[in-house]
């Protein structure tokens, strides 16, 4: 069996006027769709970041996996070593997927899903169950609540209808909350952070701490808008907020500023977890994260980590050191969200619920046949059948295809819609509170 095409898809997916430190989502997410096909006639699929800058990380692989037996992955991710990403890959000043340095890890775990899905289909077994078994059979998420704007995303024609409405404020956040945990059964919370003053984000939390009870874990990201001393003040006065099963994720900036955060909170008596997706974004961050307290559950994302495997393998490290394991989501559609799963069952330390954008999307924009996936009580099964356990709508796959060229959004950039829509003087300012 050998790989005898290779093709790519780029997306653009219509997505809501979302906040967060990094600014507002643009009208449309961009993400790209990877396509092998064997000289047997069977088909591997994966979702990817988008944009040009990934899709050309991703095209110029192209020429290592044409020909390449789809088993030898090991080989494959020798083959695509890059020396010019060498160096910092913590994402403090990158939106995910926009990390140059990332093209390796992102582009050989593209085609690595896809190759688990292809060799799936060839044994007739689900991916998780390739990598060694699974620890459960459904994956859970988290309801991912974000401030946001008026509007559902998209733009004229193909706007969509918004759902959640306009969300500025503590008290909106517990309308939202209400509808996401209604339609999908979450079990745990998690707040992206750092738009409004610290106060209002810490009343937000303490009313869905109020609403939702001590059994339902909270987390908030602010995506390290605060200050070593900001962060510590709001690490203070949520204390009860976070404890129970929650964590506070990238207060501030750098492994440095996120370990003195941890000293002085322990110094007060508050052992609550640190987490991160932004200083601790690959292997060779978790053993210093580890030894300074810059953070105690490091969040995982089979797509920039370097692919399903690689978060296997991280989970395992970051389980013998003591250290929690959950994940990271960035704007995604159904396929990805397999992947998510297959990665999240496979992995048995992946203790906390998984983040993800899905309930952001809509039937409109999903790629995969039948439609959208559906969670159970918060959770998606994984399905009874071989690979990722799902199959590309081409048509979709070229409807979003024709958006994408019909636009001129080509990398995601958070600040240009803010200075658009908000403040035409609006800059990412690190710590800004
Ligand atoms: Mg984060």
């Amino acid at each position: 069996m050998r790989i005898k095409s290779f093709t790519t898809y780029p997306l653009a997916v219509a997505d809501p006027p979302l906040r967060s430190s990094y600014g507002r989502h643009a009208p449309y997410a961009l993400r790209t769709a990877l396509v092998l096909e064997t000289t047997d006639g069977i088909t591997g699929i994966a979702e990817a970041h988008g944009g040009d800058g990934p899709l050309a990380a991703l095209e110029a692989i192209k020429p290592m996996v044409l020909g390449m037996d789809p088993f030898q992955l090991t080989r494959l991710w020798d083959q695509t070593a890059d020396p010019s990403g060498a160096g910092d890959r913590s994402q403090t000043w990158f939106v995910p997927g926009e990390n140059p340095r990332d093209a390796r890890t992102r582009s050989y775990a593209a085609v690595e899903a896809a190759c688990l899905d292809l060799i799936g289909k060839a044994v007739n077994r689900p991916v998780c169950d390739l990598l060694g078994g699974r620890a459960r059979d459904a994956a859970p998420f988290s309801a991912y609540l974000f401030y946001k704007h008026a509007g559902g995303g998209g733009l004229g024609d193909d706007a969509r209808d918004d759902e959640y409405g306009e969300c500025l404020t503590p008290a909106s956040m517990v309308a939202q909350t209400h509808r996401m945990m209604d339609l999908y059964g979450f079990k745990e919370i998690k707040l992206k952070g750092g738009v409004l003053p610290p106060e209002d984000e810490i009343e937000t939390m303490r009313l869905l701490r109020a609403e939702f009870g001590p059994t339902v874990p909270l987390r908030i990201d602010p995506n390290c808008a605060w200050s070593v001393e900001t962060s510590v003040m709001i690490g203070l006065a949520l204390k009860d907020e976070l404890s129970g099963g929650g964590y506070f994720e990238d207060p501030t900036a750098g492994m440095d500023g996120m370990a003195e955060v941890r000293r002085r909170l322990l110094a007060a008596g508050v052992d609550t977890p640190l987490a991160s997706n932004v200083a601790v974004t690959a292997l060779e961050h978790i053993v210093p994260a580890w030894e300074t307290g810059a953070s105690q559950v490091i969040l995982s994302d089979p797509h920039y980590w370097g692919g399903i495997r690689a978060v296997q393998r991280m989970s395992m490290l970051c389980d013998s050191l003591g250290l929690g394991v959950s994940m990271h989501s960035n704007n995604h559609l159904g396929l990805s969200l397999m992947i998510m799963a297959h990665t999240c069952c496979a992995s048995p330390a992946m203790q906390f619920a998984c983040d993800t954008h899905y309930p952001w999307q809509t039937e409109q924009d999903e790629i995969i046949e039948g439609g959208r996936v559906r969670f159970v009580d918060g959770a998606v099964p994984i399905p009874d059948k071989p690979g990722l356990g799902v199959s590309l709508d081409m048509d979709q796959v070229h409807r979003l295809g024709e958006r994408y060229r019909s636009l001129t959004y080509r990398k995601r950039d958070d600040e240009a819609e803010m200075r658009l829509h908000v403040d035409p003087n609006w800059k990412r300012i690190l710590p800004r509170w």
